[in-house]
């Protein structure tokens, strides 16, 4: 139970949290339900779980790690399902391994449900101030500064800044510092980071501008529908409430009110030749073509004028209208982010089908940051250089809501375990995207904003959304992340999954077929039992891919198998890669700063070649039996 805000060194926080956005609201609640006394200060308690840009969660691969956050027992998917007004299954005519839900929300909605988990946390103490500083004593961070002349002292912190880092915005030659449009910069942090040796880099990103819904023609525009069944983020609904806010249904005449939840339209159109005929005219004037802007951006969600740089020839972009909420009429502009100045802006947006007459209520910007590079952290997200020091989020090089949060748990959870003296939580890359998340960023570093694709996992056949909390279940039994209840219920659900796959593998239906045959030809549901179609979508849904790709499943469990011997070589922190016989400068080089904690994870670093790992395996192996 909180006492309040403390500012008494002797009596420390567990954890401080610096930052309310996607990942620090993970990571202070995740580090609560670890048994830890939590303060989380941000710059703005107004802004808190902000969407930065575009009012959604979830898509592709993105959609399966808020899956995983909610097997782990965090908060977006439950938020993202209580605020959200269109539920989208993408790929639902693809295989399970590929289908991502994706939800469209109310972004106040949002940000409002989030702050208020917090609030009503008593494990957590909320405060609105800019962190400025950190105090360091031989090596370890033991507080924070604050530019309110306050310091507060953690036994462990974690930074998730965000974009704020001596955060630069742009629209055409217009420069203001700021992380986001009407929001503050950290600018002290930058500085103590480079004292303490942490290495910073710099990257920049985007949003489009947003439109006022009454000035848009939509009938020039296509509409893109939701799902009439919503595929849901959240395992369990564990609070049992109703839609946050949102069922004020306001003028709108594209809510359904058919529907058992609220939920919207979105629509589409594209840009024409006449948009890129105005952009290349007015290239010259964009920040990142003129040089002003050096930090490099996402490549996967380029801004316009890049789009029409890189891809000239093609006819047209498409542009997603989508509603940032039931009680505003402010439409987000996704696909059309820019820095180009305002009244470029104006005439682009004006180029495009639908938005002849569309008003701009906020203008497009590019933002530049500082980021640390993340090679300096060790898996459980703590700095190699400051102990106690974890960071996560887009400080950490990342780009998306999903990306942060998940990483906002993991450091959450790690910072609890270091101030409550218990040991570090490793997510490996078998266990589903969080692991190959943190293991990319530590072990590769990033030099462009990373974001999670499907393609970035070796074992993504097993990963589909639908499986994480049964992936999850061997470290939930460790961690209290969620309640007895719950626990029992997924064993429960194994145990029920393992019983359907092996009578569908043995109980014969004809002659020479079993039930898994059926499955396998695809022939319609109604031929499997009646008590087999009773049961619940989701755990029909796993039981039908199990047995339906057994084969390629198998193969994956086989191959992690394989990878498992290696990732139990454990490689001492203090292992002295220097005058090796056989190993490479180079490879040397990149060991000694990544410090790779197994020599599973030494073999993904690139650059280190299979023949510097067969003299670091044959030195190790040697050190073990000593
Ligand atoms: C203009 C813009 C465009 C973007 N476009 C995209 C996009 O196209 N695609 C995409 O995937 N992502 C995009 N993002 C990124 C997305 O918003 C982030 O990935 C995500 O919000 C990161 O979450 P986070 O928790 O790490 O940081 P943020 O959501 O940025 O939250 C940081 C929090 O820390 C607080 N804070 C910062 N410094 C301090 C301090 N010193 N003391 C106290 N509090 C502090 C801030 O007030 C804020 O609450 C964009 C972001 C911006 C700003």
């Amino acid at each position: 139970m909180n006492t309040g805000l403390k500012t008494d060194e002797l009596n420390p926080y567990d954890v401080i949290v610096c930052g309310a956005g996607h990942a620090g609201c993970e990571a202070a609640l995740a580090a609560s339900r670890c048994g830890a006394e939590v303060l989380i200060l941000t710059g703005n308690l107004d802004t808190v779980a902000q969407m930065s840009c575009n009012p959604a969660i979830g898509g592709q691969a993105k959609g399966q790690i808020v899956r995983e956050i909610d097997a782990l027992g965090g908060e977006m998917a439950l938020n993202t399902d209580l605020s959200a007004i269109q539920f989208k299954l993408l790929n639902s005519s693809k295989g399970p391994a590929v289908q991502a839900p994706r939800a469209q929300c109310d972004k106040k909605a949002y940000q409002l449900r989030m702050k208020h988990v917090l609030e009503l946390n008593e494990n957590i103490t909320t405060f609105q101030s800019i962190v400025d500083g950190l105090i360091i004593k031989k090596d370890k961070c033991v507080g924070v500064k604050t530019t309110l002349g306050i310091n507060f002292y953690g036994k462990s912190i974690v930074v998730t800044t965000g974009t704020f880092l001596r955060a630069l915005m742009h629209v055409g030659k217009e420069k203001a510092e700021g992380g986001r449009l009407g929001d503050h910069v950290a600018k002290g942090l930058s500085a103590d980071f480079t004292e303490y040796g942490i290495e910073l880099n710099r990257f920049k990103t985007g949003t489009p501008p947003r439109l006022l819904g009454r000035s848009i023609n939509f009938e020039k525009t296509e509409t893109q529908y939701g799902d009439k069944e919503p595929t849901k983020f959240a395992f369990y609904d564990t609070r049992n409430q109703e839609m946050f806010h949102v069922e004020q249904k306001g003028r709108w005449f594209h809510v359904e009110q058919s529907q058992p939840l609220p939920t919207v339209q979105c629509f589409t159109t594209r840009t024409t030749s006449q948009t890129a005929e105005i952009i290349n005219k007015n290239l010259h004037l964009s920040p990142l073509y003129k040089g002003d802007i050096s930090g490099t951006g996402p490549r996967y969600c380029p801004s316009v004028e890049d789009k029409i740089v890189r891809f000239g020839e093609k006819e047209g972009h498409r542009i997603y209208l989508e509603p940032e909420g039931i009680n505003t009429d402010e439409w987000y502009v996704n696909g059309l982010s820019t820095s180009l100045p305002f009244d470029v802006q104006k005439d682009v947006v004006q180029s495009i089908p639908g938005l002849e007459q569309a008003i701009i209520i906020r203008p497009a910007y590019a933002v530049e940051y500082d980021y640390a590079n993340p090679t300096q952290l060790t898996r459980s997200l703590e700095s190699l250089k400051i102990e106690s020091l974890f960071f996560a989020g887009q400080i950490n090089g990342t780009s998306g809501y999903e990306e942060a949060a998940a990483q906002g748990l993991v450091a959450g959870i790690n910072s609890a375990r270091k101030a409550l003296d218990q040991n570090p939580i490793i997510f490996g890359r078998d266990e589903g995207y969080i692991g190959v998340l943190i293991d990319d960023l530590v072990t590769k570093g990033t030099t462009e904003p990373y974001r999670m694709f499907t393609s970035r996992a070796e074992y993504r056949l097993l990963f589909n959304h639908t499986s994480s909390e049964l992936r999850y279940l061997p470290k939930l039994q460790i961690i209290n992340l969620v309640s007895r209840e719950r626990k029992q219920a997924i064993v429960s659900k194994a145990k029920l999954i393992n019983e359907w796959v092996l009578r569908m593998r043995t109980e014969k239906v004809y002659a020479n077929d079993t039930y898994a045959d059926l499955v396998k030809r695809g022939e319609n549901e109604m031929v499997l039992p009646e008590d087999f179609r009773k049961l619940h979508k989701e755990t029909r849904s796993e039981i039908l891919y199990r047995v339906k790709y057994e084969g390629y499943l198998l193969r994956e469990l086989k191959n992690i198998d394989r990878m498992k011997d290696s990732e139990r070589i454990k490689i001492p922190k203090s292992f002295s890669y220097e005058d090796i016989p056989g190993l490479r400068k180079e490879s040397a080089e990149k060991l000694s700063v990544i410090k790779p904690e197994t020599l599973a994870q030494a073999n993904r670093i690139s650059g280190v070649n299979p023949s510097d790992i067969s003299v670091l395996m044959i030195l190790l192996a040697k050190s073990n039996t000593n």
